[in-house]
């Protein structure tokens, strides 16, 4: 599993993306800031989390392909005509709201206090 990176905002005001468990120095001031700094647990815990609602969201996609294609082999072609209905209805309501509870997920991700090294 891959996290997601990790901002880092020195105190000079550079900001950089870095991998966990990687090491930067600021070329601005050469303070080395160590994402190992971080509680792995936490770290991971939360990517955990993100990689849920990612894997949920093609779940469900998965799951509704699975019953279109019953409903093709079992009604016949006739079932295409709910293909719009039911991707409206994904793109309208079912995506925002998933959007909503992943940015509401992303403003909770916590702010380490990193230390220069
Ligand atoms: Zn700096």
């Amino acid at each position: 599993m891959r996290g997601a990176t990790i901002t880092i905002k020195c105190d000079c005001g550079q900001v950089q993306y870095v991998p966990y468990g990687e090491s930067w120095t600021c070329p601005a001031c050469g303070r080395r800031w160590n994402t190992n700094q971080i509680p792995a647990e936490e770290y991971w815990g939360i990517m955990r989390e993100m990689r849920g609602y990612r894997l949920r969201v093609i779940g469900v996609a998965l799951i509704l392909a699975g019953v279109f294609a019953v409903l093709f082999i079992t009604t016949g072609p006739g079932a295409i005509s709910l293909v719009p209905l039911v991707m409206g209805g994904w793109f309208f309501f079912y995506m925002p709201r998933w959007r909503r509870k992943v940015r509401a997920a992303t403003r909770r991700l916590p702010k380490w206090q990193l230390h220069p090294e």
